[in-house]
């Protein structure tokens, strides 16, 4: 859940962790490199996973340290990664999911924005105007059916699929959801905790909580048997 910091924010910036390397996939390993060029912390706020998972940065109180000569006002979010086909379809849900709750948060009144925009620099690699359905002027015009319907595109490789447990939140939550028909708001939380365990219960499956591959699996040919039963 994004909280609004009490200084003044008008701009979000987007950045890519120019890595592809696994062991550099964590916020972790940016404020290392950043600590190593003499700052007091990792200049970005906001660090998205190829898995899709988000980490906390520096305090969004603080200016960030990432896009010189125009770090007041901004926000600074990173994904980890290198070459454009190298993103993932998870760490793009997650960024449309931040964005919107950043943009809910402000009523809409700021705009989203590359690196690359006030910078010569290929930051971020991605077509991230696409990805965030971004007008010319940098406003968002993603809303929360284009979420919705993203995780109904996808696909349905368990393999591929986000690992999820109590505490998510996103379009791949309401897409398990949906499919364990409970209500889809997008949160895990405790009455989705309790389906999910007894979900697992009457497959058989270890009562964990956890949806990942083999309960997505269990979950997607569920969903094909109902159908096809009608
Ligand atoms: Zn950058």
């Amino acid at each position: 859940m994004f909280n609004k910091p009490s200084r003044f924010v008008d701009r979000v910036f987007i950045h890519c962790s120019a890595s592809d390397h696994a062991n550099h996939d964590n916020v972790a390993t940016m404020r290392r490199w950043h600590l190593e060029r003499g700052w007091r912390d990792v200049g970005y706020h906001l660090f998205i996973r190829k898995s899709g998972m988000l980490e906390d940065g520096r305090s969004l109180e603080e200016t960030p340290a990432a896009q010189a000569g125009n770090n007041m006002g901004t926000i600074a979010i990173c994904l980890h990664g290198l070459k454009e086909d190298k993103f993932t379809e998870a760490q793009f849900d997650r960024l449309r999911q931040l964005c919107l709750e950043i943009n809910n948060a402000y009523g809409g009144a700021l705009t989203f924005h590359g690196h690359r925009e006030v910078a010569a620099k290929a930051c971020p690699v991605f077509d991230y105007k696409s990805v965030l359905k971004l007008d010319r002027f940098g406003r968002l015009s993603l809303n929360g059916a284009d979420l919705q319907d993203l995780a109904e595109d996808a696909g349905d490789d368990p393999e591929t699929l986000p690992v999820l447990r109590r505490g998510d939140r996103g379009p791949a939550v309401a897409r398990m959801q949906k499919l364990l028909v409970v209500k889809d708001d997008g949160i895990f939380g405790p009455r989705t905790d309790a389906a999910v365990r007894d979900f697992q219960s009457s497959k058989g499956l270890t009562r964990d909580g956890v949806v990942g591959p083999i309960t997505w699996a269990a979950l997607l040919a569920n969903d094909r048997i109902e159908h096809d039963g009608s």
